[in-house]
């Protein structure tokens, strides 16, 4: 059977982009290699529909998400919490933005922002925390949002393979064939476009077919659900910039998450800039044995917000984060969009941020 297009890796990117195409007329496959959608990086995230606030270090990032926030809240309106109240706090020291720069970013990329009431100012501690400020952010939850998926693939006629590997993509007489593998054994399947939207795994498809690997930096990245103290009920709490905590609906599981930006990370590398292989990520987590960082990031954390001292640690998600090594001086989250990466009609595809999603269309319909 020969597809229009094949689409590795059915994560929020995979498939989303796989609807897009369906409804378009393309005759689409999704391969993915977990027994379901979304259970990866999509999943395992901090679920914050990003609106801009993250980035005043990267003022296009930040256009951008303010760009795709409406968009994205649209299409997922009934995959979103949108009740809680979100505050943005400023800390006094090792931050890299003071209260009135933020204040100033924020009117800059038109993002709501004000001051916030006074009780809530109250919670954080004035000797370390400047400013706090109201503003207008969103949390999503990665198990509608997979229904939804599953839903608009079937109206788009998309058709879904799960628990099936690509192994390597190789030239075909008349397009690409692609070798994969699932529980009963190996096939190849030709397909005129492949589209390699693995994330974390870009780079293993790429090596196994023969590719270049493209430059990517990897961290183990540690997501702790809580149950937050009364004081944080209804509310999502970040404080930036340099000594950076988030506390915050995780909506998938009625939780919240807790990061930090110090010790979510527990370990990372470069792929693709001439250091060591590291080979297959999702396996390097798999050996790793890891012990939660909750502890060093609550002391951390409560010295700011003292009522986090009262949440109750859940457990943790770990997962493979994998961003653009130019992310790392300014914290932007541009995509990452390869097209005939060494093969015509190979394409690889990574967006930092789900909403990232509308630039990816962008960037297809621009190359037909
Ligand atoms: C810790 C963390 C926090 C984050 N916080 C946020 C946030 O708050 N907000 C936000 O918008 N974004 C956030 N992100 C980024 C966001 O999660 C990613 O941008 C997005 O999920 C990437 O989607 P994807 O489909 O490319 O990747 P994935 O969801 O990882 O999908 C890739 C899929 O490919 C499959 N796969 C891999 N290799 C193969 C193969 N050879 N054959 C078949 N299938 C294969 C995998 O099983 C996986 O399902 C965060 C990411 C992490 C890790």
């Amino acid at each position: 059977m020969r597809y229009d297009y094949l689409i590795v890796g059915g994560g929020f990117f995979g498939a989303r982009l796989a609807v897009e195409l369906g409804r378009a007329g393309q005759q689409v496959l999704v391969l993915e290699r977990e027994h379901d959608l979304m259970q990866r990086a999509s999943y395992a995230n901090q679920a914050r529909v990003h609106g801009g606030y993250h980035y005043p270090r990267s003022l296009l990032t930040a256009l951008r998400s303010r760009v795709n926030l409406p968009v994205f809240s649209e299409e997922y309106a009934d995959c979103i919490d949108d009740r809680f109240e979100k505050y943005y706090a400023i800390a006094t020291n090792f931050t890299k933005v003071n209260g009135e720069q933020f204040r100033m970013f924020c009117e800059r990329i038109e993002a709501p922002i004000r001051r916030a009431p006074e009780k809530v100012q109250m919670l954080f501690n004035a000797d370390l925390v400047e400013a706090v400020f109201t503003v207008e952010e969103y949390a999503f939850d990665a198990v509608k949002i997979k229904q939804r998926l599953i839903d608009q693939l079937a109206a788009a006629g998309v058709e879904v393979r799960t628990g099936t590997e690509a192994r390597r993509v190789k030239r075909g007489p008349q397009g690409l064939i692609v070798e994969l593998a699932d529980g009963g054994g190996e096939q190849e399947v030709e397909a005129g476009r492949v589209l390699n939207c693995t994330y974390a795994r870009i780079n293993e498809l790429n090596r196994a077919s023969g590719l270049p690997e493209i430059p990517l930096k990897h961290e183990i990245a540690e997501i702790c659900l809580i149950d937050p103290p009364e004081e944080l009920g209804g509310k999502g709490v970040t404080v930036m910039c340099g000594p950076f905590f988030s506390a915050m609906p995780f909506p998938a599981r009625g939780k919240y998450s807790f990061t930090h930006v110090r010790y979510t990370p527990h370990t990372e590398w470069h792929e693709g800039m001439g250091g060591a292989d590291a080979s297959d990520a999702y396996a390097y987590l798999e050996r790793l044995t890891l012990n939660s960082a909750y502890i060093k990031m609550l002391a951390d954390a409560k010295r700011y917000l003292p009522s986090l001292a009262k949440a109750h640690y859940v457990e943790s998600l770990y997962e493979v984060k994998t961003v653009l090594p130019q992310s790392e001086g300014d914290d932007s989250r541009p995509i990452l969009y390869k097209e005939d990466y060494g093969l015509p009609g190979y394409t690889c595809i990574m967006g930092g941020k789900l909403d990232n999603i509308y630039d990816v269309f962008k960037e297809l319909s621009r190359n037909g």
